[in-house]
């Protein structure tokens, strides 16, 4: 099976990697010639460091960051994620491209190709292939990802619109030292017309976000540290000593979602099929997750196994996801740049009361972390002791994990079978396929693997 994945950012990546571990070809095409060492998203959330368990490379991309127990939402609104129900009760803040080099690391070694300095700028397919046109010539493909961001030249090539609105525009972005950091570990101010944020990257650079509502203009208006520095001092009272700067940028956030993740052989994973606020950190994880999501699906398609349907569930589980995102990161913004004092007093208030009750603060650190996202027919499946392995470490191997007092015949090229008094299917991504007894096994076992060999 051969595949295309265009973009090599933290969803093409990761894709490629499960995909070049099952053994299909993968070949990803990267506009970009050389690395980035612009960071973007830095909040690594407990559901993507699973998955990436799931891998073997939690440890590796744990060991380049800093880990929060509590997240900082708005005002003195936090969320505590001490109690997740997870292996990783915290959020990792780490730079983008620490991310980007384990995953694509990982993919190299599992034999995927990364093709730089390659655009890809249009597709032809039919019932057999897909044609991906590039500016340095075509490439022949069974399925092509378009893995290639909010910009996203295969979403244009499928002639695919991309509905949704302007959330917030005039974002400053800074990268900066500073001589006198906050000392919460992630801060967040808002008075008279200014908002910030810093958070720390935890090398010696902090990220600031800044807002200014008396100063709205385009992304196209150049940005002076100056404007940072007096919002941020605005909003503080303070700049925090704010010294040497390695990132500056002015960009607006939409909200946008494709309706279609699948077209014929063709699908869109990340943000080339969604758009949303940095509030919440939601981005990066997310395109993470639709990678994941899809990586064994079209892998048990090339190895010739997969049901009928099981590609189509790619649209059903992630765009409902997509959706559930879009709705809270866009929340959580407007809850940040709430304009009139007391708005803000009512907000704080009432978020910390809300807060205080479990439920809540439950159902707001599970969408936050991802831990509390289950698919309608597959909910997420917590780590398992096994005694003498954790069934995180066995989804390691890409297949199926069937936890039962019986080992089936036939299934042996996609499931793993660990000895456990229950039975439980598991998805390779995590997720649980069936749950049973032992009359309903092979009807299971042929619904979500196929036919035995
Ligand atoms: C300023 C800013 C701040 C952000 N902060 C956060 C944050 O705090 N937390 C968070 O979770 N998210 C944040 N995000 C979002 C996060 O960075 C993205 O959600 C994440 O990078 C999405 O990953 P991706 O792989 O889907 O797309 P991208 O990372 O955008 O990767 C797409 C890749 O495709 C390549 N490409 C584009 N077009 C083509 C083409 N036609 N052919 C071939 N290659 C192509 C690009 O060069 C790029 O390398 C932020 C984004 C921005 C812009």
């Amino acid at each position: 099976m051969r595949t295309v994945i265009a973009g090599a950012g933290p969803t093409g990546l990761l894709l490629a990697g499960d995909l070049a571990a099952a053994g299909a070809d993968v070949t990803v095409l990267e506009r970009r010639a050389g690395e980035s060492n612009l960071t973007r998203a830095f909040a690594v959330h407990a559901r993507t460091l699973e998955q990436f368990d799931a891998r073997g490379i939690a440890e590796d991309v744990i060991a380049t960051g800093t880990k929060l127990a509590r997240l900082r939402l708005f005002g003195r609104v936090s969320v505590d994620l001490g109690g997740l129900p997870s292996r990783y009760p915290f959020v990792l803040i780490t730079p983008q491209y620490n991310v980007e080099r384990i995953l694509e690391e990982r993919a190299l070694k599992a034999g995927a190709r990364i093709v730089r300095g390659t655009t890809v700028t249009g597709l032809r397919q039919d019932e057999h292939g897909v044609e991906v046109r590039t500016d340095g010539g075509t490439f022949a493909a069974d399925w092509l990802v378009g893995a290639d961001g909010a910009h996203s030249g295969v979403r244009e090539a499928l002639g695919l619109p991309f509905p949704g609105r302007a959330a917030v525009r005039s974002l400053m972005l800074a990268d900066v030292r500073l001589a006198d950091p906050p000392a919460d570990v992630i801060t967040v101010s808002a008075v008279g017309s200014a908002f910030a944020f810093v958070a720390p990257f935890g090398d010696g650079w902090h990220r600031v976000f800044a807002w200014n509502r008396g100063h709205q203009v385009g992304d196209e208006v150049p940005l002076e540290i100056e404007e940072v520095r007096a919002t941020v001092r605005e909003a503080f009272g303070t700049d925090f000593g704010m010294g040497e700067c390695r990132w500056l940028s002015r960009f607006h956030s939409d909200e946008r979602q494709v309706e279609r993740y699948r077209t014929g052989r063709v699908f869109l994973a990340g943000d080339a099929a969604h758009v949303h606020s940095p509030a919440g950190g939601q981005g990066m994880n997310t395109g993470l997750q639709d990678a994941a999501n899809l990586g064994w699906k079209l892998a048990a398609a090339g190895a010739g196994w997969a049901p009928a349907g099981l590609l189509d569930t790619y649209q059903s589980e992630r765009h409902a996801v997509g959706r559930t995102v879009l709705r809270s990161s866009g929340g959580l913004i407007r809850l940040a740049l709430l304009s009139s004092r007391g708005a803000r007093l009512g907000r704080d208030v009432l978020g910390g009361l809300a807060l205080h009750v479990p439920a809540v603060q439950r159902g707001l650190t599970g969408t936050v972390s991802g831990i509390g996202i289950d698919y309608p027919h597959a909910p997420r499946q917590a780590d398992v002791d096994l005694g003498g392995a954790r069934l995180y470490e066995l989804l390691r191997q890409g297949r199926h994990v069937l936890l039962a007092p019986e080992a089936p015949q036939g299934y042996e090229d996609r499931l793993l079978h660990a000895p456990h008094e229950r039975r439980v299917l598991v998805r390779p991504d995590g997720y649980t396929a069936w749950a049973g007894t032992q009359g309903d096994l092979a009807v299971a076992l042929r619904a979500h693997l196929g036919e035995p060999r």
